[in-house]
């Protein structure tokens, strides 16, 4: 069995703080990746894990996909992760938690910068806030990321066909959207304005239905999207869209979209290469939404925003030549991008 500080060195963490005020009912684990770019930046989860070490996993994997996304976003932040373990106690005593996460948060003297993710809101982040200043997303603070990410998005996919196909134009390219919520409802629009051609689905079946009636739309069954005829296919639900068998049924040319960790192993990015499909990373094609935290983060404008998300597309066409060119997969490309960035800084101080 590989010992933690096996398991740390294999990821490359800078720290890893295990934090524990049992009066609270908190345990929690705080993962700081890498602070090379700029302080650790990543969301606090709030989640019932099956084992201590599934919610370790989860935090050094996420921490590190972290410093990848926003090395890749050019964000002068580092990566980190923090993961707050459920127990069985209910109900939760938010005010005592999320004070004691603040409190170590603030004893990390802002290598640590964290905000909301799954399990947590912005009222959680007001209770952290009592403690330390290092926390983002309060309520009314900054805005929603989805209209930049659903951007970003766009311009991933345009940079795919012009790698793929010699041009960006996507008029008359069918495109397959899963998910019809903040993001792939406003990707479908982007889209439709280029003159693209569109098939989508959602679970909720009246957001389809909304999103086809508005653009013209044809809508398909959720469990049939992943592997429909289309050109390009953009995964906007949940992860884990690529297992072996969605691997094998996909018929689109092109993978480009929001949802996060769409490859359910790295090997399923192998696979999808193999099949000859182009996979454009999501760390880097939903890189939008982390970009528009910059106006709060460092006070960049609109039109600064707006400059490097559309930059998204430049980002993607570098990931797929390097992949081309080394003969690799392209998540493996955008890990090596993102590892030369890093270097780079290193070697700059
Ligand atoms: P959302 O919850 O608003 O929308 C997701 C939609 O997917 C919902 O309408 C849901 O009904 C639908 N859905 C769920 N399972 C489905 C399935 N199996 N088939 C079809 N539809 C299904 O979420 P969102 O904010 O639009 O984010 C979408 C994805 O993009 C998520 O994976 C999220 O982590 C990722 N992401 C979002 C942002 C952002 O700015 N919101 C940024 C980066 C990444």
């Amino acid at each position: 069995m590989k010992s933690v500080f096996d398991t740390l060195a294999a990821v490359g963490h800078e720290q890893v703080l295990f934090c524990a005020d049992e009066p609270a009912g908190y345990r929690a684990i705080i993962a700081v990746h890498s602070t090379a770019l700029g302080p650790a930046l990543g969301g606090t989860r709030l989640l019932r894990y099956a084992s201590d070490e599934d919610a370790l996993v989860d935090a050094l994997r996420l921490s590190r996909g972290m410093t990848y996304k926003n090395a890749l976003a050019g964000m002068d932040v580092g990566g980190g992760k923090a993961v707050i373990l459920r127990s069985g106690a209910e109900p939760l005593d938010r005010e005592r938690l999320f004070r004691a996460h603040g409190r170590f948060i603030e004893r990390l003297g802002g290598r640590f910068i964290t905000g909301e993710d799954v399990g947590t809101t912005p009222a959680d982040m007001e209770l952290i806030r009592r403690e330390t200043r290092h926390v983002k997303g309060l309520a009314g603070e900054g805005g929603d990321p989805s209209p930049w990410t659903a951007k970003g998005v766009l311009r991933a996919i345009q940079a795919a066909a012009r790698h793929r196909w010699g041009s960006d134009d996507l008029a008359g390219r069918t495109v397959a959207l899963q998910g019809c919520g903040s993001v792939g409802s406003r990707l479908a629009a982007e889209l439709h304005r280029t003159g693209a051609r569109l098939i989508v689905a959602d679970v909720e079946a009246e957001r389809a239905r909304h999103v086809a009636a508005e653009l013209g739309a044809s809508v398909a069954p959720p469990d049939e999207i992943a592997s429909i005829q289309a050109d390009i296919f953009a995964p906007c639900a949940l992860g884990g869209v690529f297992d072996d068998r969605a691997v094998q049924a996909l018929r689109a040319e092109i993978v480009a979209g929001a949802a996060n960790n769409q490859l359910l192993e790295p090997r399923h990015g192998d696979a999808l290469a193999t099949r000859g499909v182009l996979y454009v990373p999501d760390v880097v094609a939903n890189a939008g939404g982390v970009l528009s935290g910059g106006a709060d983060l460092f006070g960049w404008s609109r039109a600064e925003v707006e400059r490097r998300v559309h930059a998204i597309y430049d980002t993607v066409l570098r990931v797929l030549e390097m992949a081309k060119v080394d003969g690799i997969p392209p998540h493996l490309a955008a890990e090596r991008l993102a590892e030369q960035r890093l270097r780079e800084r290193a070697v700059a101080g």
